[in-house]
Parts: C-alpha cells; structure tokens; sequence
C-alpha cells in the first residue's frame, strides 16, 4: 500500500513537472520545426530605405531633425526637453539635463548620428572631450566620446559599453565629422523573484564597424561600480546624456524587435 502511494506521488510530480515545462515553453511561445518545415511563418515584408542610413517603413522616427516632440526632460517633473534644434540637429545645452523618448521600448534596432564640437580645447581631454551617451532603457550606455586621438580607459572610449567592454576597435572620425551607431539590443528578462534569467547583449556598428559582437551586459553600466542588474519592465525609455559637452544627433530612429524564444534558456 505505502509502495503504491510512493509510486503515485512519483507520477503526479512528474505530471506537474511535465506540464510547467509545456505552459513555460507555450508561454514563451516555442515551436519546434522541422528543417524547411513549410508550416513555419514567413516573415513580414517591409519596405526597406532607398538610401542607406535612412528609417526602414516600420521604424519610429525619434529625431527627423524639426524638433523634440518625440523627447522629454529627464528632469525633476519631466517637461519638455530642452535641447537646442537648428539646422537639422539637437544639441546638448549644458545643465539643461538629460533627455529621454515619451515610448519606451525593449528589444530593439536604433540608428543614431552624433558629432563632437569641431573644435577641440586643449583643457578638454580624456572623458571631458565630446562625451555623452546613449542609454537603453535608460541604463545601459553604449558611450559617446571624441575619441580621435584622445586617450582614456579604454572602457570609457566611444563605442564601449561603459565600464564594461571596450570597443573592439576605434572607428571614431575626427572631431566634428558626423558619425553613426548601429545597434541590436536585446533587453534582459528577469523572472518573478527579480532575478535576471537572461542578460542584454548589445551587437553595435560605429560608422559600418563592428564594435561590439553581442556581448552580454552585466548589469546597468556606471562609473567606477561594478555593474549589476536590478529587476525593471519589460520597456523603458532610451535616454541621451547631458555630459556638459555641445554634442550634436541627427536621424534617430528605432524598431522595434519581436522577441525570438530560443534564446530564452530554461
Ligand atoms: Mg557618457
């Protein structure tokens, strides 16, 4: 009798068991296929740009170069960024803050374009020359910098993951040039206890370079900490730094990306 109920409990374990792993995997919405399975969705078409550089047809234009409509102030009660627009760029004005977009978004393309100011003060070195920054969902930098000819650590040159991953080469054009970022964003994911179950990676290309092969972030990037994650929603706003220097983006715009499962692990 003891044997028999040992042997039941054993098979409704195994039950429960076999069904969280079906709910897990349905919820995160893994099928499996076969090779050239032709039950597998096609994916959608979109109407890509005629001229490189320029927004996709489903891409949100965050800055087309008219105004900040698109941007608020990161400021205590927010409010209207207050940047300055002229022709065909924002740029920083010192204190005004940083600014961040009204949508927020998680996994995600962005195409951004950021110039350093022409000329350079030879006072203006290391992490003080045309530094600011584009940070996803508000709290992971990928670092803006002149680094033309400017040293400083090298996780804290442009391109890097701030505190986290140099570049893997310095793509920086000189000083005033435009410049551009590429960049492949997956958000991490956190389970219910807050524990993140799955890093961001960051893939970026400075100027058509890569600069960052998807590596894994290890947490919000910070000076001179250690990074760590804390747990957050599923989409937050991207942010642009107010580092005290007149940098100057143009062309922003972002899309947004649907999750792919099979890189979730159990
Ligand atoms: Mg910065």
């Amino acid at each position: 009798m003891k044997r028999k109920s040992r042997l039941t409990k054993c098979i409704v374990c195994l039950l429960v068991v076999a069904m969280g792993l079906g709910v897990s995997c349905a919820a995160r919405g893994v099928i499996k296929y076969d090779v050239h399975d032709t039950t597998r969705d096609h994916p959608r078409v979109i109407a890509a740009p005629r001229q490189f550089g320029r927004p996709p047809a489903d891409a949100i234009v965050l800055f087309d170069g008219t105004d900040l409509s698109e941007w608020v102030s990161e400021k205590k009660g927010g409010g209207p960024a207050r940047w300055k627009v002229e022709n065909g760029y924002m740029e920083v004005v010192k204190k005004a803050g940083d600014i961040l977009t009204k949508k927020a978004f998680g996994n995600c393309q962005l195409h951004i374009e950021w110039a350093t100011p022409r000329k350079v003060s030879p006072k203006e070195t290391g992490q003080k020359r045309g530094n600011s920054g584009v940070f996803f969902m508000g709290r992971y930098e990928l670092q803006v910098l002149d680094s033309y000819e400017n040293e400083t650590y090298a996780d804290g040159q442009a391109g890097s993951i701030y505190g986290q991953y140099p570049p893997l080469v310095n793509a920086c054009r000189e000083p005033g040039q435009w410049q551009s970022y590429d960049v492949s964003f997956l958000r991490p994911i956190f389970d219910n206890s807050g524990r993140c179950i799955r890093p961001a990676r960051i893939t970026v290309f400075h100027n058509g370079v890569v600069v960052q092969n998807n590596v894994e972030i290890k947490g919000a990037t910070a000076h001179k900490k250690k990074a760590k994650y804390n747990p957050h929603a599923d989409k937050l706003p991207l942010s642009l730094q107010d580092h005290n220097n007149p940098m100057r983006f143009r062309n922003i715009w972002i899309r947004e990306l649907s999750e792919q499962p099979y890189l979730i692990k159990d």
